[in-house]
Parts: structure tokens; sequence; C-alpha cells
């Protein structure tokens, strides 16, 4: 393993899956994610910390993380990375109660096989019914 490689978990997108729907791009904060010529990419490895949260809102189950040698995970470069996106991103809401990311967290979930977004409030009432 090169110095600069270590080996620790990173998304990997499976090309045939991939429809190229981008629903991966704006639930990924360090921006990680891109569409080119139709699929998702990781731009760079060092902006992707493999937390996963982009998992939950693919559409065809294109996105999982795997374990392996990569790039080590840089904040600095997702500073300078987001700092210099430009600033198109749409809050995401609750697909219950219709609150906003910017007043609550949201969290991604599957309900009955669609990809959605549900609040801290009201997630609780999905899971017990
Ligand atoms: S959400 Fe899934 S299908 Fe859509 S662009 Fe991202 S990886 Fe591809």
């Amino acid at each position: 393993m090169r110095a600069d490689r270590v080996t620790r978990q990173i998304v990997h997108i499976e090309d045939e899956l991939c429809n190229g729907c981008g629903a991966c791009v704006s639930p990924c904060a360090e921006g990680a994610i891109e569409i080119v010529d139709g699929k998702a990419r990781v731009s760079r490895e060092e902006l992707c910390d493999g937390a996963g949260f982009c998992l939950g809102v693919c559409p065809t189950g294109a996105l999982t993380i795997e374990t392996r040698e990569a790039a080590p995970f840089d904040h600095h470069a997702v500073e300078e990375h987001v700092s210099a996106l430009p600033s198109t991103y749409i809050a995401q809401r609750c697909f219950q109660c219709d609150t906003s990311e910017d007043d609550r967290a949201l969290l991604p979930v599957k309900v009955h096989g669609t990809s959605t977004w549900v609040c801290t409030r009201c997630l609780p009432a999905l899971i017990h019914g």
C-alpha cells in the first residue's frame, strides 16, 4: 500500500444499477458525488467519509459501502470543495409533516419501496405505526 493510502470504508457505486437520477448528490454533505455521463461517481476519494447517508435515497440499490484501499478522508479538502460549490442546494422536506431539514434533522428512509426523507419527530410513528 502506498504511504498516502489507507484501508477504510468508502461508497461504492454499481454502474449497472445506477440510472443517473442524481438523488444521491444533494444528501452528500461533502459534495463527493457527481453525475458524469449519466452515472453517479465519487468525484475524489478524499471527499467521501464513507458514512453512507446517500445509500438510503438510491432507488435502485446502486450504492453500497465497501472497505478498500483509498485516499484518507480529508476535512480540509471537503471545506474547500463545498465552499466552491454553487449554492443550488435545495433543502429536503419530511414526507409526513413537510418540515424542512433547515428546521429539524431528517433521515433517509424507504416507504413502500420509495426512497424519501422523514424528520426525527415523525420517525417514531413510522417505526411503531
Ligand atoms: S441515487 Fe442511485 S441511481 Fe440515482 S444517481 Fe445516485 S447511485 Fe445512481
